[in-house]
């Protein structure tokens, strides 16, 4: 059977996609048709009957969105039968809509105020049927029945896209709407508030609340939360230098079409009258505005006397060029590798354990393989959250009943809805968890022998290891039943369809034994050969927006950009490349930096984009440590906590005012497009860095050629040069779509799955991993509580950025902590009540919530900052012995109420 049919449309020839409908091959031929009901990213509803057509030998007028296209078919649609009928469908629906000024989202005009011109309709033909609802509960958007024509697109998008199902059509007759479970406010249901709904509405009827500026120029470029790296095309006001709009990009294959709330609504920080617009020194304890050259000049000055007692902070949130000419500033010119990111707190131990495992430290799937998947296995993880449009892939595949999703978390998470199984382990028992099933999996062998005896090291040591983690006595550790770990062993292992996944997150990597958690899980996957195949795979799924780019182009202590080694012929490789000399001492990781500063050995310090003295751990000794260095300079777009203690700050553009790459989850290098200018006399990181290197290298004598950057695609073709992972990436190719990593020549397409062949290091290796104590600090008679910590979906992390946003500030405005309803009793404590919570660190203030899901003897805090309430008072500054991860997930406190 051919591929391709062909078909006459008024006359015209037309080749399509066998497959194809009437109207698909319409809009190939450029034939407007109305096509109110027809998102273009979805299956037709047939519900309008805008798209009428005639076809030869058909009787009746059939809607071309629900009708196949066949070959030698002859197509009309204009006759004058089908233009009045179609009028008459236009005129019908003009009565569900009210005759108001207004506009579809992105500010294009109504789609049935396009077609009723263009079908000359008269919009008092019939009587208006009056429609007065109107649901603006949520901060984001409204529902507003008075211009919603009943077409169903909001509800398919937040259904079959989203898979979140908030809204439907309820009541009946002319009383019909759209509206939530028992017609509750919007606010009140299980929206997330991604918009999806508004991206869908053809005629306006859902739309932003706020939209600012007016719309002309647009921008495609990449959203800057988090590590899913979803493309957003920016609507720009170029008079005001405004975003007026973040839209969604169906083209990006990352996101397919699809924002979180936070990537749709969150861009007003841009433009937040607190962003930084001028250089500023301190002087007196207090800051004073500076220009460029002053406080350049006073950096480069203080600088070149601290070489070989200085550190850098990358930033996860900065484009690779900015990483990659930071840290060439850093090893060529200040002569340490003390340069570190963000990674360090939040994924470094899983990184650590896929090196050793696999030789790569990356994801080793594509998001893609989520949805082939037979078994999905999320662990210490809550993407719904973390990860929204991660967690609306996964919920694709509860399209297929057979797929099983398993959650393994001691925390409820929103998955847990939808899931299949969910273990519910004590903290820390992760290690026991895993061997127990991985001991199970060779007891009923289930096993691939085959994927073990030629792709993998160390089974026999490691088998041995297991011998102890009887399912009995994993039950006992981890309070799992031995039923419930066994299912969870067979759905793994033997997934009904292609392979299994396992996604983790910092649940399993912020811990002092966050290495061996993640080993153990990576031994799970080579056990049973579910890697390197399609619908299989291990996913850390990575934090910030840039943190895998940030790693990749060398913002980390212990390998040069490309995860090269600083040793050998490699130094010898980089020095000459850049005409540098370089430092093969192993860098300090960012932990060790602090403790370093605490101790007085690093005296100064510079910090790209980074607010430690928010997101270390026991910030009380994180300060402590900050204001022992002799010079500090901050480099951010806000004043933040760290950026206060600086000596000089220097203002950075935000990611809508330059150009640049990040590099995602699944490993996809994007372009990152300047939208508008710098704010006032904000400078992108990459010129920043440029001109203090510059200065710098002039002081020591030092050519300043090695920084003779005018454009960071300059930067980015070094990088290639450098990086074997990048070599075949250009900017000119990324300007069709992102490419994912490796892709070593020109020609290459890139990788989206690794390891099918061989893995980077040979073979893997089975990594023997010992369940030790849990935590280092664990509850006691004094701290009866262990802490949790982690993200939530309105704030990003800190909230250093998401409080710059009203509507993201009012949906949670204050710090709350999460407390089961036996320890609330205990302490008489009701949701709503204001409690102190009290580690051996630092105490704090938060509003509390009665909930169960947390288990007894838990509370859960976000990472959020509210003021000096901050969950990162409370932590713990101890760190895992290889990665120097911090524990941020265990620790033991008391909560009382305050009266
Ligand atoms: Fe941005 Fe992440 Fe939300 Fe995507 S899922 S829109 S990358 S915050």
């Amino acid at each position: 059977m051919k591929d391709r049919i062909s078909l006459t449309i008024d006359g015209k020839l037309v080749d399509v996609k066998r497959g194809s409908t009437v109207l698909d091959a319409a809009n190939e031929l450029g034939i407007y048709i109305p096509q109110l009901c027809k998102d273009p990213r979805q299956k037709p509803l047939g519900a309008c009957r805008t798209c009428i057509v005639q076809i030869e030998g058909r009787s009746g007028y059939p809607a071309s969105c629900a009708t196949l296209a066949r070959d030698g078919m002859v197509v009309h649609t204009d006759t004058p039968e089908v233009l009045r009928l179609r009028r008459g469908v236009i005129e019908l629906t003009l009565a569900m809509h009210q005759d108001k000024p207004h506009e579809k989202y992105g500010q294009q005009e109504c789609e049935l105020e396009v077609a009723a011109r263009a079908h000359s309709a008269d919009s008092d033909r019939f009587k208006r049927i009056l429609r007065t609802s109107l649901d603006d509960s949520n901060p984001f958007f409204v529902i507003d029945m008075q211009l919603c024509i009943l077409c169903g697109r909001c509800i398919v998008a937040c259904q079959d896209i989203q898979h979140i199902g908030a809204i439907a059509f309820i009541h009946r007759g002319f009383d019909t709407k759209v509206g939530t479970f028992a017609d509750h406010p919007l606010i009140k249901s299980v929206s997330t508030n991604c918009g999806q709904c508004v991206s869908a509405c053809p005629t306006g009827a859902i739309r932003p609340k706020e939209q600012h500026g007016i719309v002309t120029k647009e921008v495609t470029s990449v959203c800057p939360y988090c590590g899913v790296g979803c493309g957003v095309k920016l609507q720009i006001d170029e008079e005001h230098q405004i975003i007026v709009n973040s839209l969604d990009s169906p083209s990006n294959p990352s996101s397919q079409g699809m924002l979180c709330v936070k990537g749709r609504f969150g861009f007003g920080y841009v433009n937040n009258p607190q962003r930084l617009k001028t250089p500023l020194i301190k002087r007196n304890g207090k800051f004073e505005p500076a220009t460029w050259d002053e406080a350049l000049d006073l950096v480069a000055n203080k600088l070149v006397q601290y070489r070989g007692q200085f550190a850098a902070f990358g930033s996860a949130k900065a484009t690779n060029e900015d990483n990659y000419i930071l840290q060439k500033f850093v090893r060529g010119v200040m002569g340490t590798n003390n340069i570190d990111h963000c990674q360090r707190l939040c994924h470094s131990s899983s990184v650590d354990a896929l090196i050793a495992a696999t030789g790569g430290g990356a994801t080793t799937n594509s998001y893609a393989d989520f949805e082939r998947a037979g078994c999905l296995m999320i662990v210490g993880s809550d993407p719904s959250s973390n990860h929204p449009v991660i967690d609306a892939r996964l919920r694709r595949t509860l399209d297929c009943p057979e797929v099983k999703i398993i959650v393994v978390n001691p925390k409820f998470v929103a998955d847990c809805y939808y899931a299949d199984l969910w273990l519910q382990h004590k903290p820390g028992t992760d290690i026991a968890l895993f061997n127990g099933l991985a001991r199970i999996i060779l007891d009923e062998d289930l096993w691939d022998h085959d994927f073990v005896a030629t792709r993998t090291e160390n089974f026999e040591m490691w088998r041995l290891s297991l011998v102890p983690y009887t399912p009995d006595r994993v039950s006992e550790i981890t309070g799992v039943t031995v039923d419930r770990l066994r299912q969870a062993a067979h759905w793994y292992a033997r997934p009904p369809r292609t392979g299994s996944c396992i996604l983790w997150g910092m649940g399993i990597s912020q811990h002092t034994i966050g290495v061996k958690n993640a080993s153990a899980l990576v031994n799970l996957a080579l056990l049973t050969g579910q890697i390197g195949k399609p619908g299989s795979g291990l996913a850390p799924l990575r934090g910030q927006n840039n943190v895998q780019g940030c790693a990749d182009s060398g913002a980390i202590p212990q390998f040069l950009p490309g995860y090269l080694p600083i040793a050998g012929t490699v130094v010898d490789d980089f020095s000459r490349a850049w005409g540098l000399p370089l430092s093969e001492i192993r860098g300090l990781t960012l932990t060790e930096m602090v403790e370093s500063m605490y101790r007085g050995e690093i005296k100064a310090a510079y910090l790209m984009g980074e607010n430690p003295l928010l997101t270390d751990p026991n910030l009380n000794h994180a300060r402590e440590a900050f204001s022992r260095l002799e010079f500090q300079v901050s480099q951010d777009i806000f004043l933040t906590e760290t950026a206060a203690m600086a000596d000089v700050v220097l203002p950075a553009a935000s990611f809508a005012e330059k150009d640049g790459t990040f590099t995602n989850s699944e490993r996809r290098v994007q372009r990152v497009r300047k939208a508008i200018e710098p704010l006032q006399e904000s400078k992108p990181d990459w010129q920043i860095i440029r001109d203090v290197a510059r200065r710098v290298c002039a002081k020591l004598g030092i050519e300043t050629r090695q920084f003779d950057y005018s454009h960071p695609s300059e930067i980015f073709a070094e990088m290639a040069s450098l990086m074997p992972q990048y070599a075949g990436i250009t900017y000119d190719r990324l300007e069709s779509g992102g490419i994912q990593w490796p892709c070593p020549t020109l020609g290459h397409p890139g990788t989206p799955l690794l390891f099918e062949e061989s893995f980077t290091r040979g073979l893997s290796r089975f990594e023997v991993t010992e369940q030790g104590p849990p935590s280092v600090e664990l509850p006691d008679a004094e701290y009866p509580l262990l802490l949790n910590t982690g993200r939530i979906l309105y704030h990003w992390h800190g909230g250093t950025i998401t409080q710059k946003i009203d509507e993201l500030q009012g949906m949670v405005p204050e710090l709350i902590v999460s407390v089961n309803p036996v320890d609330a009793e205990a302490r008489g404590i009701r949701t709503d009540d204001r409690v102190r919570l009290r580690s051996r660190r630092g105490d704090i203030v938060a509003k509390a919530l009665v909930t169960h899901d947390v288990r007894q003897g838990e509370v859960f805090l976000p990472f959020v900052a509210f003021g000096d309430n901050a969950a990162n008072f409370l932590t713990n500054d101890v760190y895992d012995p290889q990665s120097r991860i911090p524990e941020y997930k265990i620790c033991a406190v008391e909560m009382a109420r305050v009266t």
